[in-house]
């Protein structure tokens, strides 16, 4: 096989060697059930607890805040079905933006559905969450804010902390869909005043599976699995113990190189962004300039077709993704680059890149260079193209 170049870090990741010696005992030597009462089973109990320590700690959160899950979507829909359900006496309205990922977006028309009154706020052209549009869509019955922390198309960061403020002066719930953020940028729970948030394990170098939701004390909060005790009752199930064991390293390893790793990405990230930009022309940057994840570059090339430009970069084994999701046969543009207010056939011809610790200088330059090649390619086999030139 041809080297690979991945640079879908925002799909999934790859997990670290670390967390995979971490979870192996688990599988091999410690596969008591955590709720037993012998000593064997306290092992796997303890490894639950230190996970859970761990992770409260880079939240600033407390033990008894996290909850494990079986990824982010199980996180988002719980965070939104059970406040929807513990405080529909107070109200039945919940707001959230344009730009959350399905599994807020879907939960929310799934709750319209029940009754519930969902707000899709818009962004600017940058995908920032506009703030006084916030204000103003508050209303008594509004229950809860859900705005993600950063986006996973074009890695925008929103102002969390100032959200969190509009929130809680108003009393109402804040929740954030940090599966990108988490282990990228750091996170204070209570700085931010964020209730809940959601997380996944394999956003940074963890296994697939797992996940957890913060759910800050006091938050009224239904069961989303019912059965066993496990998870303080709210989530039942003979825990994941290799899963939370490896997540709880992920984390570990993502906290404490944090800031080296981030630098080291931003400047790759921006070496990536300046050459495309500058050397491929009729191309845009999707989301914000310098308030974005540090491994997230979005393109819109025009008169070029994103599932095209994917295929071909395949070819020189690249992994990027596109802006489109391709849904029953019929090619949707992203609801995001739609939300930030690009037309459809720019919006069709987007590729997104997101860098990982391993992504060298060198892995960035045959990018730029086999970028250069098939977009000239697909440019030259496209009749909008030859009309423009002429025409310019
Ligand atoms: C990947 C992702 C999810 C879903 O997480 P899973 O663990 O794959 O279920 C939710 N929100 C965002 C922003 C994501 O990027």
């Amino acid at each position: 096989m041809k080297k690979l170049i991945y640079l879908d870090n925002a799909a999934t990741t790859k997990t670290a060697p670390e967390v995979m010696e971490a979870m192996i005992p688990y599988f091999t030597e410690y596969y008591g059930n955590p709720s037993s009462v012998y000593d064997f089973a306290g092992i796997s109990k303890k490894a639950l607890d230190e996970s859970r320590e761990t992770i409260a700690n880079a939240l600033h959160a407390k033990e008894n805040e996290i909850y494990f899950t079986a990824g982010g979507s199980e996180a988002d829909n719980w965070a939104l079905k059970a406040t929807a359900e513990a405080y529909a006496a107070k109200g039945k309205h919940i707001i959230t933006t344009k730009i959350e990922h399905h599994a807020i977006l879907h939960t929310g028309e799934y709750l319209e559905k029940l009754g519930y009154e969902v707000t899709y706020l818009d962004v600017d052209e940058f995908g920032v969450v506009k703030l006084d549009q916030l204000k103003k869509a508050i209303r008594p019955d509004t229950i809860l804010i859900s705005v993600m922390f950063a986006n996973n198309e074009i890695g925008t960061i929103q102002p969390i902390k100032e959200i969190g403020e509009i929130a809680h002066e108003q009393g109402i719930l804040f929740h954030t869909d940090a599966v990108q953020a988490f282990g990228q940028v750091p996170i204070d729970v209570d700085e931010y005043h964020i209730d809940m948030l959601s997380a996944s394990g394999h956003k940074l170098n963890g296994p697939k599976g797992i996940g957890f939701l913060y759910i800050r004390k006091g938050v009224k909060i239904r069961s989303f699995v019912h059965g066993g005790a496990q998870e303080r009752k709210r989530r039942a199930g003979t825990e994941n113990v290799p899963g939370i064991v490896g997540l709880g390293k992920a984390v570990e390893l993502a906290v404490n190189t944090m800031e080296e790793r981030t630098a080291k990405e931003k400047e790759l990230r921006d070496y990536l962004i300046d050459r495309v930009l500058k050397e491929v022309p009729y191309t845009r940057l999707n989301g914000h300039r310098t308030n974005r994840l540090p491994n997230n570059a979005n393109f819109s090339f025009q008169f070029v077709e994103g599932e095209s430009l994917l295929i071909m970069l395949d070819m020189d084994g690249i992994c990027g993704s596109s802006g489109s999701a391709c849904t029953s046969g019929s090619l949707d543009p992203s609801h995001v680059l739609l939300a930030i207010g690009l037309p459809h056939e720019i919006a069709h011809g987007s590729l997104r890149l997101t860098l990982s610790a391993e992504t060298t200088k060198e892995d960035i330059d045959f990018v730029v260079e086999s970028i250069k090649k098939i977009v000239t390619k697909l440019r030259s086999m496209s009749p909008l193209y030859e009309d423009f030139i002429k025409q310019n």
